[in-house]
């Protein structure tokens, strides 16, 4: 049976072994038993109920909370080859009594319900009628009232079990579960102790970053700016702080969109699917966001605020690199951020003792925040009592990612500055008396005559701050709970007042790509994104990055060679993996002839234009480079396009200029310019009308 498992996962998936877990889960399953997998997000918990399901004649019910993502699911699966259906409250009574029909008649090898279905007895009526193998209960933890996501109607999951008169084997999944959490679940689901199987919370291709007292939207916009290309989730606690990092990212020109529990459903919807097409690149989100996310190429999640709990933040942070590739988890910290956290707790209706575990639960989220040992680690050990004995070396404590400046000076004039306003003022008014400013405020109370008054006047306020938020980050200022915080020394300053301890700036070595460039890389996934397009499938259902990526590395030039791609196997080959072929071929073709020209004839002037601008440079950036005219440039690129060199349009022209140009080819002809040029608007250039007629002809 697991040599049939095998086969099918290479058939089907296009994966030629299982992952660690798979295959004992899916052992279990097929020797008839009910099984608890325990497997971390993007562990591939989906493979363990689908292969089974494709061994069993009857029907695989796989109960899930996900309604949002349920097309997309059974989109994924009929892309693969396999029928899947799913029924939940986004269907009219007739489409749910055609797909019920098609049950009984088990025309489906997997049905995916809403767990809202069950409270329907004609549901549970009709259910009964069909010959269910095998029971997946998807993000199991939704069964227990311990867990965050507790959903009562999961609580009706173990009636059906019973009111099924087969006896189909149940398998539960999830990947956060604490030991109150898998007892539940598998005291719930009838699941025995040796049936449970835990994989393992590692992420391996995750990196945990940890940015303490900086700048947080300086660092944000220098981070999404360098990961332009890649999708992201940034994570803040409030809505008002989800609009402000919006508007501040929207207004420096990025493409983002927000997501929070003040917005309609309509816009909600609109966003995520946006996010999930691959047209928005980044998402701030309250954690309203993320249940229904199953986008496999988010590649980096950054937290803005500090989460309540370590679950929390590892199922959120989780959700980056779902398809296995380098991503990364940053979290900017701050110790003010301890106020909110602190604050939804007070407010709760929660009882004392709930109260008292949350603020256990709290101090654990600080404590990782705080520590110098190595980040994943420190999770690992919080969930599994793992221990990581030499650190991970992909966290920010164990790549030591800092150059040390000396600010003793600095810090030193500041601390003396705190000491000398009273500590009773906040951080403006200390770094506005550091800076020497001569607001009313400052001069009505008399600090101009402060001996610290303009000490740091070289600095900007901004870079005063920032220093000044640095040192609380470390311990030597803190800030009172008061409405308006004020600032007060520690014990830790005393030491650096004396002049007997240094304080060293971590200065954070510059922020690198997540994901190197790579031109076909890029080719492949612009052609991904309009096959999904025309699909009207999310880019990731066709292939994964990770797909992709390993496409562009190896670049198989035959069908064969394809099929050893991880991810393409037969049946996707034959949608998707020729047309991705032909592109290969097509770039390798032109990688040739490139090297020939290179060769035979000292690279021809339009070639260097070309590939500078296949380097990323502007046309204005290669005219000043090469000493040329722009219109020279554009002739180079004209003439490499008619070559048969693949030119990115988008880069000149928009879509519908070039819908418009195209119709007037058709009415006009393309042999002589000027009568095309003059039946289109003045501002489309002879450029823009050369490059429509090229590309269209190659
Ligand atoms: P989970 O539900 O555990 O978060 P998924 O089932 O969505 O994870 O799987 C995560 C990713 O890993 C998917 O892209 C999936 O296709 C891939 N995957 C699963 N099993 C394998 C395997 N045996 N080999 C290679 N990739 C796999």
């Amino acid at each position: 049976m697991l040599e049939e498992a095998e086969q099918l996962l290479q058939e089907y998936f296009g994966y030629s072994s299982f992952r660690k877990g798979q295959q004992e889960i899916i052992g279990n399953i097929l020797a008839g038993n009910n099984t608890l997998g325990i497997m971390p997000t993007g562990g591939g918990k989906s493979i363990c109920f689908q292969i089974p399901s494709l061994c069993l004649a009857g029907i695989t019910l796989v109960i899930s909370p996900l309604i949002s993502l349920m097309k997309d699911q059974i989109d994924s699966l009929n892309a693969l080859g396999i029928a899947a259906t799913f029924i939940n409250s986004s269907l009219s009574n007739l489409e749910i009594k055609e797909r019920m029909a098609k049950t009984c008649e088990g025309q489906y090898d997997l049905l995916y319900i809403a767990p809202e279905r069950l409270q329907s007895k004609e549901f549970i009526a009709q259910l009964q009628a069909a010959d269910i193998s095998l029971i997946a209960v998807d993000e199991s933890h939704c069964i227990s009232s311990w867990g965050h996501d507790f959903r009562p109607s999961y609580r009706l999951i173990p009636k059906l079990i019973s009111n099924l008169s087969n006896q189909s084997v149940v398998t539960a999944f999830t990947a956060t579960a604490t030991k109150e959490v898998r007892m539940d679940i598998s005291d719930l689901l009838g699941i025995e102790e040796e049936n449970i199987y835990v994989t393992g919370f590692d992420r391996p291709n995750l990196k945990f970053n940890l940015i303490s007292g900086e700048n947080k939207k300086d660092f944000i916009a220098e981070y999404v700016d360098i990961n332009q290309d890649d999708a992201g989730i940034i994570y803040a606690a409030t809505r008002k702080e989800v609009d402000q990092v919006t508007s501040f990212l929207k207004q420096k020109g990025f493409s983002v969109g927000k997501y929070h529990a003040g917005l309609s459903n309509q816009e909600r919807r609109i966003v995520q699917e946006k996010f999930i097409f691959d047209e928005l690149k980044i998402i701030v989100a309250t954690n309203a966001f993320g249940m229904g996310i199953d986008k496999s190429n988010v590649r980096y999640v950054i937290h803005h605020n500090l989460p309540q709990t370590l679950e929390d933040y590892y199922q959120e942070a989780g959700r980056a690199g779902r398809d296995g590739e380098p991503s990364e988890c940053i979290l900017l910290f701050h110790p003010a951020d301890m106020r909110l956290p602190k604050f939804f707790i007070e407010e709760s209706n929660l009882t004392p003792q709930l109260k008292e575990r949350r603020y256990q639960k709290l101090q654990k989220m600080i404590d990782y925040c705080y520590t110098s040992k190595c980040l994943r680690g420190f999770i690992l050990n919080y969930f599994d009592n793992q221990q990581l004995i030499a650190g991970c070396d992909n966290c920010s404590n164990c790549n030591e990612e800092q150059e040390l400046v000396d600010i003793t000076t600095e810090a030193q004039q500041i601390l003396s500055c705190v000491y000398k306003t009273d500590q009773r003022f906040g951080i403006t008014t200390v770094a506005c008396v550091l800076k020497g400013s001569k607001r009313q405020k400052i001069l009505k109370l008399g600090f101009d005559q402060l001996s610290t008054y303009g000490l740091l006047r070289k600095h900007t306020i901004k870079e005063i701050k920032d220093l000044i938020n640095f040192l609380i980050a470390e311990g030597y200022i803190r800030l009172t709970n008061s409405k308006f915080p004020v600032t007060k020394l520690t014990a830790k300053a005393k030491p650096v007042l004396a002049g007997r301890e240094e304080v060293y700036y971590k200065v954070r070595k510059k922020i690198k790509r997540i994901t190197s460039q790579n031109s076909l890389f890029s080719i492949l996934r612009e052609f991904r994104m309009k096959l999904a397009k025309k699909e009207d499938l999310p880019p990731y259902v066709i292939f994964h990055d990770s797909t992709l990526k390993e496409m562009a590395h190896q670049k198989p030039l035959t069908k064969e060679a394809m099929l050893e791609i991880k991810g393409v196997g037969p049946i996707k080959f034959q949608r998707y993996g020729k047309h991705f072929l032909e592109k290969i071929k097509k770039f390798a073709l032109q990688e040739t002839a490139k090297q020939e020209v290179a060769t035979t004839t000292d690279n021809p002037s339009h070639l260097i234009s070309y590939n500078l601008l296949q380097e990323g440079k502007t046309l204005s950036e290669i005219a000043n480079l090469r000493g040329l005219a722009v219109t020279t440039v554009q002739n180079h690129l004209v003439r490499s396009l008619r070559e048969g060199f693949d030119l990115n349009l988008d880069l000149f022209i928009s879509q519908e200029k070039r819908g418009l140009i195209k119709s007037k080819i058709k009415e006009v002809g393309a042999e002589r310019l000027k009568p095309l040029k003059e039946a289109l608007p003045e501002e489309i250039s002879y450029f823009q009308i050369k490059l429509v007629i090229f590309a269209n002809n190659n």
